[in-house]
């Protein structure tokens, strides 16, 4: 398990401004974070990095970008509206609700693959109370899906009757109507995924790619969720990578398991797990913390034929980080069933139609996150002095290089140090630190606690000879180096 401590990564999150509390001044909001400056910018490298691996390195990758909200037909045919939901049980003293499978978790029980009434007798069973210590309800299922309306006949009340001759209301009285058509309901999107589902035909329609291929999409997703918890590894608002990778049906590719051969979804299943663990080694993250969990069937989604966790040693256990999943034909059937349009692809210069089949990998990008923020955590000794770092690798680092003057009261050691900051910042856009608050070891703890791999001190040898200090955030050593050589 991960050395770092949750609320260490969390107190530097905060206060180096990588990560707040949402509506942190109105006292926040369950389940929010805003990024700052750093995290921003950490999380751009991560997504970017992501972008270029699965979607701009392959010629098999289509990118998208689809509107959060979106018909609610989109959800009934998903399944969502009736089955995404999660079981809550209630404190029957103060009415605080919580997951029921957590609640068995946080008492040691694993709930994974039970059913609602099971969890239930489980509790029942083993005398389980609240956090508070009270007894609780029996649980129902709560959906996890935000529900808005769209268009001016949503949700908010109309005032009607007031002073309108004629009206069935007294003169001087006022009553209030909710206005409500059934056919507003919209949600905010618990997945990208179904943003793609709907996007397949347009995409096959503009580009007819050769199967298999594959639609990605990255974005923000919002899950209601009973009990947000540890950090941004649980939110109500985040974000997701997502890609459905289409292949030919199993009873169509030819292939069969008695001549000891793999079927073409197999192929592909084993190829974007091979590329994901390419990933997580190109954020460094330790092999020895990434674990693969292959889904017993009774916790898979009824339609899953085969789904692979990628679990991780984050500081507050053995959590999903993400999960793959081989989800067979039926998302587009659905849509095909629902929508009364064909999903049909038809195989290139035949006759041969089918509904492809999927095989979906889904990144959560705050886990990623954390996961990169935890490993990067580090604690050691320095002058008999306790110093924090991020040992990010340097394409993560929000900052690459921080530049500072010596003394910020030299103008001549101000100026060539503006420079030289000038001039790395073209080669390195948005990935440079002007740094000249308080002293030169000050600079350097600030810059460790933000993963900066490289603080670049000038000094008056450089006014002589073009050479500055650039200092190793790893190992601390200092070098001397031509600034020429530096920058390249
Ligand atoms: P969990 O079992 O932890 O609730 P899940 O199996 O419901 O997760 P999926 O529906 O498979 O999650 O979502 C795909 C990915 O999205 C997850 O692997 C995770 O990285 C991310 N994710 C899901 N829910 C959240 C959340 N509430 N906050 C942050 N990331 C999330």
């Amino acid at each position: 398990m991960s050395q770092a401590k949750m609320e260490d990564i969390i107190s530097l999150c905060k206060r180096r401004g990588f990560i707040y509390q949402g509506s942190d001044v109105y006292g926040g909001l369950s389940g929010t974070w805003d990024y700052g400056p750093l995290g921003v910018q950490l999380k751009r490298n991560i997504m970017n990095l992501w972008w270029r691996m699965f979607v701009d390195e392959r010629d098999d990758m289509y990118g998208v970008d689809a509107a959060i909200l979106m018909n609610q037909k989109v959800w009934e045919a998903s399944g969502h509206v009736d089955t995404f939901v999660d079981p809550l049980c209630e404190d029957v003293v103060n009415h605080r609700r919580y997951r029921t499978d957590h609640i068995l978790k946080d008492n040691g029980v694993d709930a994974d693959g039970l059913t609602m009434e099971q969890m239930d007798e489980l509790i029942a069973e083993k005398g389980i109370k609240s956090p508070d210590g009270n007894l609780l309800s029996k649980s129902r299922t709560f959906n996890m899906m935000f529900k808005t309306f769209v268009g001016p006949s949503g949700g908010d009340s109309i005032e009607i009757g007031k002073d309108v001759e004629g009206a069935i209301v007294p003169k001087g009285k006022t009553i209030y109507a909710l206005q409500y058509n059934p056919t507003s309901i919209s949600y905010l999107r618990p997945e990208t995924a179904q943003g793609i589902f709907t996007n397949f035909k347009n995409v096959v329609d503009s580009f007819y790619p050769n199967l298999p291929f594959g639609i990605a999409q990255q974005g923000k997703a919002f899950r209601n969720e009973i009990a947000p918890r540890d950090f941004v590894f649980r939110s109500r608002e985040f974000e997701q990578m997502e890609i459905e990778y289409f292949v030919m049906p199993p009873n169509r590719d030819g292939r069969s398991h008695e001549k000891g051969e793999k079927h073409l979804w197999e192929e592909a299943f084993a190829e974007l797990l091979e590329k994901t663990h390419e990933f997580l080694e190109a954020l460094g993250l330790n092999p020895d913390n990434i674990h693969e969990l292959d889904v017993p069937a009774e916790d898979r989604a009824h339609y899953s034929d085969k789904t692979t966790d990628i679990e991780y040693d984050f500081p507050i256990g053995k959590e999903e980080l993400m999960g793959i999943a081989y989800r067979t034909n039926f998302d587009l059937e659905n849509i095909q069933r629902v929508s009364g349009k064909s999903m049909k692809y038809t195989i290139k210069g035949t006759n041969e139609k089918f509904v492809p089949h999927v095989i979906e990998p889904s990144f959560g990008v705050e886990r990623v996150l954390m996961a990169v923020l935890s490993n990067a955590y580090r604690e050691d000794e320095q002058n008999g002095e306790k110093r924090v770092y991020l040992a990010l690798p340097e394409h993560l680092a929000p900052v690459k290089f921080a530049v500072s003057p010596l003394l910020k009261n030299k103008p001549e050691l101000v100026e060539k140090a503006r420079e030289i900051y000038a001039n790395l910042s073209k080669k390195n856009p948005g990935r440079v630190m002007w740094d000249d608050n308080g002293n030169i070891g000050k600079r350097y703890r600030r810059q460790d606690e933000i993963g900066t791999p490289h603080c670049v001190v000038v000094d008056f040898q450089t006014l002589e000879d073009d050479t500055v200090t650039v200092r190793e955030r790893d190992t601390t050593e200092q070098r001397r180096v031509d600034v020429k050589d530096f920058i390249r």
